[in-house]
């Protein structure tokens, strides 16, 4: 048995948001607009909401979305009381507009419904009407459940996370990913790389995730590298395209030890996740095929064996491939090394047991323990690493 969710409604191609403007009708005439710094990007969103005489209020999200700045957000959301939240802007953006419209209609704190720091009960009122629009092409929050906040207080990043917060409307127009850098792009992409990679092999794969996960690593493997050297609509759409194959994966499916160390990470140090992640893929993988050796898991192999075909596009690919193919894109897309940013001064200890009680650590497809997950720091780390390398 198993259930599949995701956002209700998904327009995706070329002028995608030009042609769906006048479905925002249906959800009301009020809107609260979240956006990111570049005002450029919702530019359309404001000429058509004062074209119909709609009532709007924008607020822009520098950076990660913090807790502190939620809860003032969702207090003047309440008063400004719009009829849906619109979030266009990358995966930031999004997680702080998804994580409004749960909050304004709901009384109390965002430490009531987040995990880790908090109460994490469920939301007593249905959430806004919420659209979602990504101006990058990565996390796939446009078709998942859950928003990612920080506490500045604690030091870490909490999960806001419920059925209700799957987006009504999704409108993903590749030509807004324009003009992104090209490191940018890379961890964005990567980090729907690692999305699909970690979903296929997961503990708790069902028969449509896998068949998603395949399609989205394919589109992968084909338009990485031109998709973040240049504005080329096929590749740009392509990554897109699989960033949303990502989003509806890990929403139905389980991640794994990548993202478990990430969320640690994250909390202690300030890198986009999509580095860390992609970051760490190789050796997560490398520690998974020798775990699976050992312990005779020709299921979760074969598994690897076939995400080593698709991304290779070989069909006579060894097991290895996969982690080769990785590392070899990782070097193309000149992707800094975790180390720039401090990952070699973290306590590997401490960093390895937090992991281990993260939610996406229980979808690794097999039970690593704080020793292996040290090593895999270890490994990250390399030359730099102070810790005994092996
Ligand atoms: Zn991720």
């Amino acid at each position: 048995m198993f259930q599949f969710m995701t956002s209700t409604r998904i327009i995706f191609g070329e002028g995608a948001l030009h042609d769906s403007l006048s479905l925002l009708n249906q959800f009301g005439y009020s809107a609260l607009l979240v956006t990111g710094q570049d005002q450029q990007r919702s530019q359309q969103l404001e000429q058509y909401f004062k074209q119909q005489n709609m009532r709007y209020q924008r607020l822009v999200i520098k950076g990660e979305p913090l807790i502190a700045m939620i809860e003032e957000s969702a207090a003047m959301g309440r008063t400004f009381c719009p009829d849906m939240v619109i979030g266009i802007g990358g995966g930031s953006v999004l997680d702080a507009a998804k994580s409004l419209a749960a909050l304004i209609p709901n009384q109390g704190s965002v430490y009531d419904y987040v995990d880790v720091v908090g109460r994490n009960v469920p939301l007593q009122v249905k959430s806004l009407p919420f659209i979602a629009i990504p101006t990058t092409a990565g996390t796939g929050a446009e078709v998942s459940k859950s928003a990612v906040l920080q506490s500045a207080q604690e030091q870490v990043k909490v999960n806001l996370s419920n059925a209700e917060l799957f987006p009504d409307l999704a409108i993903i127009d590749p030509t807004l990913t324009y003009g992104m850098d090209a490191v940018l792009s890379g961890y964005c992409a990567m980090d729907a790389f690692t999305h699909l990679m970690e979903s296929y092999v997961c503990s708790e794969p069902n028969p449509l995730t896998d068949m998603i996960c395949e399609e989205g690593l394919k589109r992968i493997a084909m338009s990485i590298l031109p998709a973040c050297r240049d504005d080329h609509y096929p590749s740009r759409s392509n990554i897109a395209f699989a960033a949303m194959l990502g989003g509806m994966a890990r929403s139905n499916a389980k991640l794994g030890a990548a993202h478990g160390l990430a969320s640690a990470l994250s909390g202690r140090l300030n890198i986009p996740h999509g580095l860390i992640t992609a970051q760490l893929s190789p050796y997560v993988m490398t520690e998974n095929i020798s775990v699976a050796i050992e312990l005779g898991r020709s299921d979760v192999l074969a598994r690897y064996q076939k995400l080593a075909v698709i991304l290779t596009m070989n069909k006579d690919a060894n097991i290895d491939d996969s982690v080769r193919w990785v590392e070899n894109i990782l070097i193309k897309l000149q992707l800094p090394s975790l180390s720039v940013y401090g990952l070699c001064n973290t306590m590997f200890e401490e960093v390895a047991e937090d992991a281990l009680r993260t939610s996406a650590i229980k979808g690794n497809p097999l039970p690593l323990n704080q020793q292996r997950l040290i090593t895999i720091l270890q490994q990250v780390c390399g030359l730099n690493c102070h810790y005994q390398v092996l």
